[in-house]
């Protein structure tokens, strides 16, 4: 806590004190980080850079350091953008170093990683004066301009950025700073890491600080708690240009009363764990009376009311998408109780046929545009399912029992038939009620049971996939299984009536831990012939000539175009099999062979998913074990569909 053999930018002389950061600290650190395994050194070298920080910067330069850390701008919810290309990076190193595009390319093509070719290629630009060395906060403020150039000549305005950060930069630096251009910094830093060593550096630092040093199991101790306030506190407030002013002054004990859960700032959502049953519920769910409700059909929508006449609608992924439903915002008024001044609601926005007085199927509001949608030319309706209650007027109600939660909503806001409605809802402890209740959602098109608890167990979980919320879907009970959602990669050319669009997909699971995507199965059904060309025409747009260094490809048969990894779709398939050419979650379920899907078939485009929220392979690992055929004797195939 941490490692005194770990690397350290002081220590290493490249940081002088009372200077501003070098980024070559920063980028010697994803260097030790990179070459390292263990999830322990990696969170003692990070932690060993961000006290150096605390020691000697300021709280403007931690925030740069974390987000730099976290190759990202800002909030998910500002939805800024770096919008850089593999084109635009090529002809930046070309304009840096003099190199010629091909070599370049052939370089990369033989190599497969732009941070490792940039890193090899020397600087010949002239330049009048020699650059001054790149700070953190400087190399951060750059990223920000050129995620802000729009319109028609933005691109050269980027390639002219770069390059002038290029030729800055020193040493490793070249490496890190072109792989986060690129939108991967491939060092295996994964948020929740991050949070552990900012916790542990500001523990020991305000340690430090006052002179009274921990030791042994007090220090764990102490270390343990300042990582749980941390966490819980980013949870309820994800934003660190709040988080972490606060925490440096305010300290870490007082923290959690100077940030909490406020609206303007969208969670990320709880999420549900899949059954396969009804004994499967009352196997987990130890309680006398649960709680049912139909699982609608639509898009996941929290809904914050930061004052009156003050909304915003955040997505599933914390996206903003007030603009996509101006209708529910204007007609929201009508349905908060006269006591409501701010609160944060979650629920389901359903699409719904007017005259016949129905809901409509998921695929109908991803016909919605996403932006700057007037209230005059929607055509697509819908009615807003609200099934928790998040915050009301100044008091966050996520410790609450979901009972308390459930009754609070429910006598705060006023339904209004096919506008605002409440999720219906059973609360019983009776098989045969909840049996009926199931077979009703069917029928009313719904999806199947979302089962929850009640009392005990039965706090909103921020961002975790609980078993306190289930789900009950009818294809669970079909022995068809879950969905997957799964990325595509690579693309087979059609023949016969498909040629000229391509005629089936390569996709891939996401495993955390290695931020690798591992691929899984190929599919080429589930698709009509529109959307087969539908496809063809986005994912042409997104070709790359090699796949992606952090592409697991096991054996699987090379397909004849290869993707970034931008795209989401969801798939069903009959089962689960061990493979031997698909290295998908191998060394999970079985020491060597992966695992792959039978029969998978294409349902739809999961726009509401980033690459990183795909299935992971530990999902699928825990998928292939529960289903029922792997009882006894594993029977393997290839995989191939
Ligand atoms: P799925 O494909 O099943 O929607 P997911 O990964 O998007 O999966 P899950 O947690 O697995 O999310 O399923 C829960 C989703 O169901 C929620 O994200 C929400 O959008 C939707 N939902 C519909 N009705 C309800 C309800 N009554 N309570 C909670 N969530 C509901």
């Amino acid at each position: 806590y941490p490692d005194q053999r770990d690397y350290h930018p002081v220590d290493s002389a490249c940081w002088e004190t009372k200077t501003p950061i070098p980024y070559l600290a920063l980028a010697r650190t994803f260097q030790a980080v990179e070459s390292n395994s263990s999830r322990l050194r990696i969170q003692s070298i990070l932690c060993n850079y961000l006290r150096s920080v605390l020691a000697l910067s300021s709280p403007q330069e931690l925030i740069c350091s974390v987000y730099l850390t976290l190759n990202r701008l800002g909030p998910a919810w500002r939805g800024e953008e770096l919008g850089v290309g593999e084109g635009v990076l090529i002809r930046a190193l070309v304009q840096a170093t003099g190199r010629s595009q091909k070599a370049i390319k052939d370089e990369l093509y033989k190599v497969g990683d732009i941070g490792l070719v940039a890193e090899s290629s020397r600087c010949t630009q002239r330049m009048m004066f020699k650059p001054s060395a790149l700070t953190v906060e400087a190399v951060f403020s750059k990223l920000q301009e050129i995620a802000r150039f729009t319109g028609c000549s933005s691109q050269q305005k980027k390639v002219e950025k770069i390059s002038a950060l290029l030729v800055a930069c020193r040493d490793t630096e070249t490496r890190y700073l072109i792989r986060g251009l690129s939108g991967k910094l491939r060092i295996r830093l994964q948020e929740q890491t991050v949070l552990t060593s900012l916790a542990h550096a500001v523990c020991l630092h305000e340690m430090e600080r006052s002179g009274k040093c921990a030791k042994g199991e007090e220090l764990k101790e102490k270390m343990d708690t300042a990582v749980q306030t941390l966490k819980s506190v980013y949870c309820e407030l994800p934003d660190y240009e709040r988080v972490i002013p606060a925490l440096l002054e305010q300290g870490l004990e007082a923290l959690p009363k100077f940030c909490c859960l406020t609206p303007g700032i969208p969670l990320k959502p709880m999420l549900a764990q899949p059954t396969k049953g009804l004994s499967e519920i009352f196997k987990r769910v130890d309680q006398a009376a649960i709680s049912c409700e139909y699982k609608y059909d639509g898009e996941r929508a929290q809904i914050h009311v930061i004052a009156p006449g003050k909304v915003r609608i955040f997505s599933r992924n914390q996206e903003d998408m007030t603009d996509k439903f101006p209708d529910v915002i204007d007609r929201l008024p009508r349905h908060l109780g006269n006591n409501v001044a701010s609160c944060v609601l979650d629920s389901e926005v359903v699409a719904r046929d007017t005259e016949k007085n129905q809901k409509l199927p998921f695929q109908v509001l991803t016909t919605r545009k996403r932006k700057g949608v007037s209230l005059e030319e929607i055509k697509v309706q819908v009615c807003v399912y609200a099934f928790d209650l998040l915050y009301l007027n100044g008091e966050s109600l996520v410790h609450e029992s979901f009972r308390r939660r459930s009754k609070i909503m429910r006598n705060s806001f006023k339904p209004v038939d096919g506008e605002f409605v409440f999720s219906e809802q059973k609360i019983t402890s009776c098989t045969e009620d909840i049996q009926a209740f199931f077979e009703g959602s069917l029928k009313d098109q719904c999806e199947g049971l979302m089962i929850k608890t009640l009392d005990h167990n039965a706090t909103y979980e921020i961002s975790k996939r609980s078993f306190n919320w289930l789900k009950l879907k009818k294809d669970y009970l079909d022995g068809t299984g879950d969905t997957l959602d799964l990325v595509v990669v690579g693309a087979y050319q059609g023949t016969g009536k498909r040629t000229g669009n391509y005629g089936g997909f390569l996709l891939a699971c996401y495993d955390p831990d290695s931020e690798e995507y591992q691929v899984i199965c190929k599919t080429g059904t589930g698709f009509s012939d529109a959307q087969l060309e539908a496809q063809y025409n986005i994912l042409k747009q997104h070709v790359i000539p090699i796949p992606k260094p952090y592409y697991s490809l096991g054996t699987c048969p090379a397909p004849d175009v290869w993707f970034d990894s931008n795209y989401v779709w969801e798939v069903k398939a009959a089962d689960f099999s061990l493979s031997p050419i698909y290295p998908a979650a191998a060394g999970l379920a079985d020491r060597e062979r992966g695992i792959s899907l039978r029969f998978p078939r294409f349902i739809r485009v999961r726009e509401d998913k980033t690459p990183e929220d795909a299935t992971t392979s530990e999902q699928i690992a825990h998928m292939y074990r529960s289903q029922q055929s792997v009882s006894g004797i594993i029977t393997s195939t290839t995989g191939e569909d």
